[in-house]
């Protein structure tokens, strides 16, 4: 059978053997984490390895680990949960922030996708009120880090909490979460190569948090309903080799910066969008001008590529990306964009099939305008 060439890690990760192993041999223990007896502690054992996991991996205290159904959840929780009034957040921000809650105060960033810190002390300075800021480490689309420290330090001269999604930036980037002086950080096991439908949110000692689920007494009272204990310990194995192989991880960006010199030399009007900032090593956003992403990704998918459109196509309109979008980028070239992501699967082979592939795609795009132009 033909290989895939998957290059959509920042989408989701293909799962590490070793993850679905330990799901495998949860999913044959019996019994229930909140019952006393040995089948139930068995179980509360298991959740409780998988916890100083993924405590581990960001420097969180395993106590603030409260396990959820996936970044979206924690990132909801924690926006929901901090209990403050006014909440800022980056205009990058995944769609589970930004539609997290009412009346959000974006803060804008520039045109290389790194949050404006002034701005951001300007707004918390115009107002006062206890505030939460929502900033996320590393951008899924163009892979940008933000500069959190420096972000933690103006929010909490001010009085503000301050939460970070990690979800992209865990796994491929040091993440700690107490040297950053976070209060909420959330997770998600699929983009480290763990299971999809599990996360945590990782709360730090003193940090309020109000459950938004009702019900149950799990989690210390923070998330009602009775664990997924195949879920989590598929996570916990995740967040293991996660923290082992950061180093292996950061050399992807030796082929993800050769990919990009060629498909410049290639094509010298592609825009790499962040490319002057500091970006996770795997992950590489462009566009080609005059041949939308969404017609790159079909055509890449029909010769066995899997990658990302910058712009999502709901109900036959191209919905141009906020991060683009926020980022000054012009809708012309935003809906030109795709976004290559690499992980512990890709070869050096997959990068030299993905140029290949890119390659007829563009010739058949640039014949096209050259057949429409003589018409
Ligand atoms: N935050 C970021 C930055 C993401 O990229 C994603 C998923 O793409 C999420 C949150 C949501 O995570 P999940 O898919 O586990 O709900």
């Amino acid at each position: 059978m033909e290989r895939i060439v998957y290059l959509d890690h920042n989408a989701s990760a293909p799962i590490r053997p070793q993850s679905a192993e330990a799901m495998a041999s949860a999913c044959a223990l019996t019994g229930n984490a909140s019952s006393v007896h040995r089948y139930g502690r068995l179980v509360r054992q298991a959740v409780e390895d998988a916890r100083e996991e993924v405590a581990a991996m960001v420097g969180a205290s395993p106590a603030g680990i409260v396990f959820t159904s996936g970044g979206t959840e924690a990132n909801n929780l924690a926006i929901r949960g901090a209990g403050r009034l006014r909440v800022l957040v980056s205009a990058v921000e995944h769609p589970s922030v930004l539609r997290a809650g009412a009346d959000l105060e974006i803060v804008p960033v520039d045109d290389d996708g790194v949050i404006d810190l002034q701005a951001l002390a300007s707004l918390l300075e115009d107002e006062t009120g206890p505030a939460l800021v929502s900033l996320m480490l590393a951008n899924n689309e163009t892979g940008v880090v933000q500069p959190v420290a420096a972000a933690v330090e103006i929010a909490h001269r001010h009085g503000a909490l301050v939460h970070c999604d990690a979800v992209q930036a865990a796994g491929k980037i040091p993440v700690d979460m107490m040297a950053l002086g976070l209060d909420y950080l959330s997770l998600s096991a699929h983009k480290i190569c763990g299971p999809a439908g599990t996360g945590a949110l990782a709360v730090a000692d003193g940090a309020p948090l109000a459950g938004v689920a009702f019900g149950g007494g799990q989690e210390r009272g923070r998330r009602a309903g009775t664990e997924n204990l195949p879920g989590i310990a598929g996570f916990g194995v995740a967040a293991r080799l996660a923290r082992t192989a950061l180093e292996e991880f950061a050399g992807l960006a030796r082929w993800r910066d050769g990919l990009e010199r060629r498909i410049l030399d290639l094509a010298p009007a592609v825009r790499i969008f962040g490319a002057a900032s500091e970006r996770l090593p795997n992950t590489s956003c462009f566009a080609l001008p005059g041949m939308a992403g969404e017609t790159q990704v079909m055509a890449l998918d029909l010769a066995g590529v899997a990658v990302s459109a910058g712009s999502a196509c709901s109900s036959g309109k191209i919905a141009i990306s906020h991060v683009l979008e926020a980022m000054g980028v012009d809708k012309a070239m935003a809906v030109c964009a795709i976004r290559v992501s690499l992980g512990w699967t890709s070869t050096e082979n997959d990068i030299e099939t993905f140029i290949r592939t890119w390659t007829a795609v563009r010739a058949t795009a640039d014949a096209a305008v050259r057949a429409a132009a003589a018409a």
